[in-house]
Order: structure tokens, then sequence, then C-alpha cells
């Protein structure tokens, strides 16, 4: 009896090739599709007879996948899901899996690359001697990072990572994260509003929600005794950005590093944008050669997984377990 082929279709993507993904799919045979389709009826179409889905912004709603009868899993290129009606995929069998450890050294090296600019005020010597200054004394007071003290907000995955680059530099590093129950070894566990007080850095790297939107705003800069230096390498809008700039304009801190804003790309007309104390990049800090390689590989090889018959790495919706319409035992 002729094996069944499995078909995999990736339904759109914005990197340039996807020979990561052939590789993956080589071995099992399997047909890989890359369609780039974003409409509804065109994802119904390409996808309908597909095993298993790999997917970056196109909107796999509930339309779309109750019409893969087929699709066992999807895979999505990244950390966020909300391109997945996840409620839908779990109703159906359907194991929605993702990526989300693949940028931490990239998010980590970003952080501590934006503090170590903002410190010792590399960018800012940059454009002056390129402007033809020669003179340091336009960047003092410049200080010493040995014995200062970082304020992570939220120690997971990526704040660990800039923890321990941190330490390195010999610097105290404290927390605050609700959701941990005992300190990571060499990190204190604060409450929050100890964290702004006794930081000299602060470097946010929790989740955006509701409770997190605007968490940083001016309250928050208020209670920061130490005019801390902050960076934001996680999502825009946990700094509230009006307060920002106001804090920045009393001097309720030193400068701002920023790879994430609240509207991404900024108004030409932001004040953030002609602050000399501010160092901003454009949300790079997931990306590197490496990271989106291993992105690719590894968000095909959920598919692979699934329909080898074992659980992904990291399955996002866990109330498809006893329900999945892949051949999997649990
Ligand atoms: P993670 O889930 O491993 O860690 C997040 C931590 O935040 C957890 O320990 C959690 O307990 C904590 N947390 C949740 N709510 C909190 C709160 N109210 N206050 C303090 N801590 C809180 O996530 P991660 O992999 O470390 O990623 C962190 C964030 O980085 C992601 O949510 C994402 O937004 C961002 N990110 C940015 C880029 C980029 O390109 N700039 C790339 C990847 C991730």
């Amino acid at each position: 009896m002729e094996q069944h082929r499995y078909q995999v279709v990736i339904t759109d993507c914005d990197h340039g090739s996807i020979e990561e993904e052939k590789d993956e799919f080589r071995p099992m045979g399997a047909e890989l599709i890359l369609a780039q389709v974003q409409k509804e009826e065109d994802l119904i179409r390409v996808c309908r007879e597909a095993d298993g889905l790999v997917n970056q912004y196109a909107l796999l709603t509930r339309r779309v996948l109750e019409n893969l009868s087929k699709c066992k899993v999807v895979s999505r290129y990244g950390v966020g899901v909300d391109s997945v009606d996840l409620k839908t995929a779990t109703d159906l069998g359907i194991i929605v899996a993702n990526v989300p450890d693949y940028c931490m050294d990239e998010v980590a090296n970003q952080t501590i690359a934006m503090i170590l600019t903002l410190i010792r005020k590399t960018a800012f010597f940059d454009r002056k001697v390129k402007s033809g200054e020669w003179d340091f004394h336009s960047g003092i007071p410049i200080y010493r990072t040995k014995g200062k003290t970082l304020g992570l907000i939220g120690c997971g995955r990526i704040g660990l990572e800039v923890a321990k680059r941190m330490a390195a530099f010999g610097v105290r590093v404290i927390t605050s994260d609700p959701y941990l129950e005992k300190a990571p070894e060499g990190i204190e566990l604060k409450d929050f509003d100890t964290v702004l007080k006794e930081s000299d850095f602060i470097s946010i790297h929790c989740p955006l929600n509701d409770s997190t939107r605007h968490l940083i705003g001016d309250e928050a800069f208020k209670k920061m005794k130490k005019k801390p230096i902050i960076i934001n390498t996680s999502r825009g809008p946990i700094i509230d950005e009006k307060a920002l700039i106001k804090a920045l304009g009393q001097s309720l801190i030193s400068g701002a590093g920023l790879d994430v804003l609240e509207r991404e790309p900024p108004d030409s007309q932001n004040p953030l944008l002609k602050m000399d104390n501010v160092i901003l990049s454009p949300h790079v800090g997931f990306y590197s050669v490496e990271s989106i390689s291993e992105l690719k590989r590894r968000a095909a090889k959920n598919v692979v997984d699934v329909l080898m018959g074992r659980w992904p790495k990291s399955v996002v919706n866990r109330d498809v377990v006893g329900k999945t319409r892949a051949s999997i035992s649990i």
C-alpha cells in the first residue's frame, strides 16, 4: 500500500528563502507549498488539503480553520499567536505551536548594547566627533558601571540573560516579577516600587498585556530616585511615552534606550527623535542571521514532530491534549 504523502503549506512569510524549512521536511518526504496568501478565501483554497501549516501573519480565522479538515497542526514563526483563532483550533483538535525562545541572546545583547551606549555615551560622542567636535567635556559626567544596580521589570528568559551579562560588569541585579516564586541565582527579588527606587538602570522584560500596558507611567517615573537610564526592548506600550518624554524633560531619568515604541515607526514629530540622551533602534532586537535561521527550522520542526507522532517542543493550546486530530499519545 502506498504511504500517505503529507502536505504542508507555509501560508505566508517575509523571509527571503525557505531552505531551512525544506531541509526539515525533506527526510519525511512531505510536499511543501509556499503560498504567500492572506485572504480568507485564498487560505481556504490553498490549505484545504494540508496536514500542517506554518504561518506568519495570515489570519487563521474560525472560517479558515473550519474548512481545513485534514490540518493537524499550525506552527507560528515566532512567539505571538494572535494570527490564529486558538479556541477554534482547540475545538477542532488542531495543535498550535510556536517558537518562543529563538532570540534570547539577540534581545539580551541589544539590551546590553543600549545600556553601555548610554552609560559611555558612545552614540553621542560619535555624532560629536563626526561633526568636528573633539572634546569629551560635552559628554560628562560619565559614571562607573561597577557597583551600580540594574532593575529588571520581568525576569523570564531574556531578563535572565541580561542579568547574567550585567553581573560580569560588577552590577547588582534586582527584579520585580509577580510570577516568580523565588529569586533566580544571583538576583534579588523585590517589589515593583523598590526596583524603581533602587535602580541605576531599569530594563523592561515583561510581556505586554492589560496589566503591563503603561506600567511605567507618571507615577512610576516619580518613584525613580536615582535618575536611572531606562531600557525597553520588550514592547512599546509598556511605557507611557508621553510620561517618558515628560520624565526626560524634567530630568527624572538620565536617558532611554528604546528598541520598541508605542507607535512603530514613530511619527516624525516625536520629541524622542531629537533628544541626545535617547537612543532608538527599529525593533531589531530579535534579529540575527542565526536567530532567523533557527526560527525557520524550529517552526518547521514543530510540524514535522506532530506529523511524525510527537508533541512539538512548544504547544500554545495545551487544552488540545486528549482531543488532537494527530496520532500522538499523551
Ligand atoms: P518570558 O515569558 O520568558 O518572561 C517574561 C517575564 O515577565 C516572566 O518571568 C513573567 O513572570 C514576567 N512578568 C509578567 N507580568 C509581569 C509584570 N506585571 N511585572 C513584571 N514581570 C512580569 O518572556 P521573554 O522571552 O523573556 O520575553 C520578554 C518580552 O520580550 C516578550 O514579552 C516580548 O514582548 C519581548 N521581545 C522583544 C523582542 C524584540 O525584538 N525587541 C524579541 C523577542 C521578545
